[in-house]
């Protein structure tokens, strides 16, 4: 079972909820945690992992060599990126536009092109307090978070429960993060923006034909949008946490919600049976 947990927006409360989901679990499956957030990531806060293992990532990209290079201008035509230009004897590549495809050196008649590996980021895995822990870390400076994520997701080990905590938004590394999963939790928050972006997030997990159920965060601010929203859209609220100063006083000493509040671990673990009901019921109707 791999659960995304994904929100449109920032700061919703993903990671708290994601975190706690873990920490609720683990006591009755085996747990892996993925922080796929690789611009940002900061569950390990919360679950204060012991790293064991690093391993860099890399992309492939292009090296020209000039004794064989024509200057035909073939690979900065095929690059969808703009990351190669041929200028008069000259081939200019720009590392940091590269996207690794491959398509210039395969595309180059004279076989010129080789590829080189560029570092981006790394990959760190380890345990936290009987969780598996994997997160990524995309190198200050680098643009392009997806190959990170991509390597990360190689380390899903296929036993028990994966929780999958996504980046904010609904770009190529939500998409990314999100692929392949059972079941994508949003987090929101009961206000326009919340709504805004959470009708977003619902769209992407309906192109991805991933399910999806919904928590509001800091319930009771904002207005009744959110609620009115998901009635409509037959999308489950599966679990409301109210605005607290406790909350938020957890949350800013870097202590997971069902740590600093045992009490809250029951909710998660109801949240989580509700999430396994749907995804049961949803395999047994595709069957039928
Ligand atoms: S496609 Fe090959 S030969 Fe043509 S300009 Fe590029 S590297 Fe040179
Ligand atoms: S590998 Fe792809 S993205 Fe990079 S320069 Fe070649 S064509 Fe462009």
């Amino acid at each position: 079972m791999i659960i995304s947990v994904a929100s449109g927006k920032g700061g919703t409360g993903k990671t708290l909820v994601a975190t706690s989901l873990a920490l609720s679990l683990k006591d009755r499956e085996k747990v892996q945690f993925l922080d796929c957030d690789v611009e940002e990531p900061n569950a390990h806060i919360f679950l204060k992992p012991v790293i064991t293992r690093s391993e860099p990532v890399y992309i492939q990209v292009p090296e020209v060599d000039d004794r064989k290079c024509t200057y035909c201008g073939k690979c900065a035509e095929v690059c969808a990126y703009h990351a190669i230009a041929v200028i008069l004897k000259q081939v200019l590549v720009f590392p940091h536009l590269c996207h690794g495809c491959g398509a210039c050196s395969y595309l180059c008649p004279e076989k010129a092109v080789s590829e080189q590996g560029r570092e981006i980021g790394v990959i760190e895995s380890g345990y936290s307090n009987g969780l598996g822990f994997v997160q990524g870390r995309l190198t200050v400076g680098e643009a392009m978070p997806t190959p990170v994520i991509r390597k990360l997701k190689e380390q899903i080990n296929g036993e028990g429960i994966v929780i999958i905590d996504v980046s904010p938004g609904t770009s190529c590394p939500v998409v990314q993060s999100i692929k392949g999963s059972d079941f994508c939790l949003l987090v929101t928050e009961p206000t326009p923006f919340g709504l805004n972006d959470l009708m977003l997030a619902v769209e992407t997990s309906k192109e991805l034909s991933t399910p999806c159920g919904v928590v509001i965060n800091r319930a009771g601010t904002g207005d009744g949008k959110v609620q009115e929203y998901c009635a409509k859209e037959n999308i489950p609220v599966l679990l409301t946490i109210p605005l607290d100063t406790s909350i938020a006083r957890l949350y800013s000493r870097g202590v997971a919600l069902v740590e600093g509040m045992p009490l809250w671990k029951e909710s998660f673990v109801e949240l989580f049976d509700s999430i396994q009901e749907i995804v049961h019921e949803r395999s047994r109707s595709v069957k039928r």
